[in-house]
């Protein structure tokens, strides 16, 4: 499975895959979401090697 890179917003640069986390709020704006069985919907944080800035979006 391949997906296209997280860019900095600010930077354009590729941003680096810091960490995945469950996102316990998304699971309350989405209560159809697979990942309320699991009690949170994974999100993957990205992390900006240029400026530091900090990104999440779903995993899956
Ligand atoms: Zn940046």
């Amino acid at each position: 499975m391949s997906r296209a890179p997280m860019r900095c917003p600010r930077c354009r640069v590729e941003m680096n895959h810091h960490a995945d986390t469950l996102d316990e709020e998304a699971v309350a704006e989405s209560p159809g979401e697979i990942g309320r069985a699991l009690g949170g919907v994974v999100v993957a944080v990205y992390t900006c090697p240029e400026c530091g800035e900090i990104a999440t979006r779903r995993a899956s």
